[in-house]
């Protein structure tokens, strides 16, 4: 389903999680730049982390096509910091829907499947449009942080997902939130601004309210549910 590339070989996995551990984000970037040109792309959700990325790849003058799943539920700030980031950088972000609106899947499915199958929304709304969107290219790059979950932690710079079919690049592994958060400060990025009503995770507003003081910062994500990831950065395929 991806570009040319079928698997990474175990020694330029080795070699460039040695070279590029602990390195900037900048370097991480441009290497996978070099390294992929017109076959690498970026997923974004308009977190805080993305919004550096996107800054990042507008410093280095980077082509890289950048999209965004859009599952129809996505909150208007979200979808208007896209704009602000468009104004910013001159960087159109790409919307990727599902093939249906979200009127005709709830009527399709007789109401709202979040609140009864969120696995099965988030696969239909989320994962079926990123396989389609994946397709030709040979690497993507994530905003995770390592010390967002357990699952995350096992990541490295520079990974194979074996789910997509692609390289993963990961720049941003070894920020804190807090490295994050000084960035954005420092460099005037745009970011959403419902993290300043205490909403550190931000998804679908039907899957996402605000966290409580000492709560993990992805609580408010599928609060209630056992589901913690929509699958796309999950290293269990079970997710899907
Ligand atoms: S986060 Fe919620 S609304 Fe969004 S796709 Fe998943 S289940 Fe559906």
């Amino acid at each position: 389903m991806a570009g040319t590339e079928t698997m990474l070989a175990e020694e330029e996995l080795t070699e460039v999680n040695d070279r590029l551990a602990g390195a900037a984000p900048t370097d991480i970037l441009r290497w996978a730049v070099d390294r992929y040109g017109d076959r690498l792309t970026m997923a974004t959700a308009f977190g805080p982390e993305g919004c550096i990325l996107i800054h990042l790849l507008a410093e280095i003058e980077a082509n890289v096509r950048i999209f965004n799943l859009d599952t129809g539920y996505q909150f208007a700030e979200t979808l208007a910091l896209r704009d602000r980031i468009a104004e910013r950088y001159g960087i159109e972000v790409e919307l990727v829907g599902a093939d249906t609106s979200v009127a005709e899947y709830e009527a399709k499915n007789g109401g709202p499947l979040y609140a009864i199958n969120s696995e099965r929304c988030c696969y239909e709304r989320k994962i079926v449009p990123l396989r389609r969107a994946l397709v030709g290219y040979d690497a993507w790059i994530t905003a995770i942080r390592a010390d967002q979950s357990a699952d995350r932690a096992r990541a490295k710079v520079l990974g194979w997902d074996p789910k997509f079919g692609l390289a993963k690049v990961n720049p941003l592994l070894a920020w804190t939130k807090r490295d994050v958060w000084a960035f954005i400060v420092a460099n005037k990025v745009p970011y959403n601004p419902l993290h300043d009503q205490g909403y550190p995770s931000i998804g679908c507003w039907p899957c996402t309210r605000p966290v409580g003081a000492g709560e993990d910062e992805r609580a408010g994500r599928w609060a209630g549910q056992a589901k913690t990831e929509c699958g796309l950065h999950s290293l269990d395929s079970s997710q899907l």
